[in-house]
């Protein structure tokens, strides 16, 4: 199997799993109780927190635990909405994930006003457009760092510069970002930033956010004390676990697998580039995550040349995992200016920590000519941009 759907999910590093079973052996201990085996797995967690504190230069009580990147998400925006009542504005982008955009629309209803930020051609955001969307009304600006079905780069540090100056919170989804570019949150200027095991090699179902010291936000999920009152419900210990150990893996191994990354990208890009013709590559030419490479194929149905790399047991993706069942083009590659049909013809590969120089020659042998069989047999304009 050649596996190229990376930012939809990352397989679980076996020495991840390994601390997690082992884990799972020993510890079943409720981190809320104060005898031994209770404390002893309280003392983990917090060993897992300074981890994963570390690798995003934050401190250990900044770091909270949580479902998944989407809560993380979820929490911060709706948090900080409802620690400000006299604030009713949130500003986001229009390329967000569905965490964050359907985090808005749910805000709407409840009389939010939300503006979504356009981006260019390559999926960035104007400042200027940024600057100007701001009130004394807004309570937030929560902008992505690296979009997940175009990998394009948001300028984060620009962007804390202007929320600083107007004396608002800031919010990123960095869930596709962390352990791909290298960042600490202070580099960046953020008050808030999420980010989800499962996309780093870790397990599924646990992020984290991170709330600057200081940060004036109200608990999302309520219940026990967990979490320092800010995240309710008994820790999923082993997910947190998991996490800590990616997130040491990322520290000692991230460097070493971005550079191996980068070059087997660049070679795929490069040979779909030479050996495809009418294809668009989506996205910023420099400015992104360099794993990610999203492609239209001119005259095609994206749907078409998933199943028929699938048959080859190459995994792709037509976009955003969560988005893939909906009819609905993709709402990134719309809004970077691609007609609904050309969107439709986009696919997605992404590459990470297990792949191989092997992988890439397969599919730069396979696509070539999946590509040229449909286009025989496709009734879609082939020419038509
Ligand atoms: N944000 C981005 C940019 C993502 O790519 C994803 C996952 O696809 C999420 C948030 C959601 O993370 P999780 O799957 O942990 O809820």
């Amino acid at each position: 199997m050649i596996y190229l759907d990376n930012n939809a999910t990352t397989p679980l590093d076996p020495r991840v799993g390994e601390i997690m079973s082992q884990f799972l052996r020993e510890h079943f201990g409720n981190p809320s109780s104060l005898y031994p085996i209770g404390r002893k797995v309280k003392e983990i967690i917090n060993e897992a927190r300074e981890t994963v504190a570390k690798g995003l230069g934050a401190k250990k009580p900044e770091i909270v635990f949580t479902g998944s990147g989407t809560e993380a998400d979820n929490f911060a925006i709706i948090g900080v909405l409802d620690a400000f009542p006299e604030k009713n504005e949130l500003i986001t982008s229009a390329i967000e994930h569905p965490a964050v955009l359907e985090t808005g629309n749910y805000l709407e209803k409840k009389g939010i006003k939300v503006t979504y930020l356009p981006v260019d051609q390559y999926g960035t955001i104007d400042l200027d457009h940024l600057r100007d969307s701001i009130t004394p009304k807004t309570a937030l600006v929560s902008v992505m760092h690296a979009n997940n079905e175009i990998g394009t780069i948001q300028p984060l540090k620009e962007i804390s510069k202007i929320t600083k100056e107007k004396g608002i919170l800031f919010h990123t989804d960095a869930v596709q970002s962390f352990g791909k570019i290298d960042f600490k949150v202070d580099d960046l200027g953020v008050d808030l930033l999420s980010i989800s095991a499962h996309k780093i090699y870790g397990p599924k179902g646990v992020g984290a956010l991170y709330i600057r010291r200081g940060t004036h936000i109200m608990p999302f999920i309520h219940g026990g004390h967990q979490e320092r009152l800010m995240r309710a419900g008994t820790e999923n210990t082993s997910g947190i676990v998991g996490l800590g150990e990616a997130v040491r893996l990322i520290g000692e191994e991230g460097k070493k697998d971005k550079a191996r990354i980068q070059k087997l990208s660049d070679k795929l890009k490069k040979g779909i580039e030479e050996k495809i013709p009418k294809v668009k590559f989506n996205g910023h030419p420099e400015n992104r995550i360099k794993g990610t490479l999203n492609f239209s194929y001119f005259g095609l149905e994206a749907e078409a040349i998933l199943l028929a790399l699938a048959t080859k047991e190459i995994f792709v993706s037509t976009g955003s995992a969560c988005s893939e069942d909906s009819e609905e083009a993709s709402h990134v590659l719309q809004a970077i200016g691609l007609k609904p049909e050309i969107a439709r013809s986009s696919i997605r590969m992404s590459l990470g920590r297990f792949n191989t120089e092997e992988d890439v020659d397969t599919v730069l042998k396979e696509l070539p000519e999946i590509v040229e069989n449909l286009r025989q047999i496709s009734a879609l304009d082939i020419d038509e941009e």
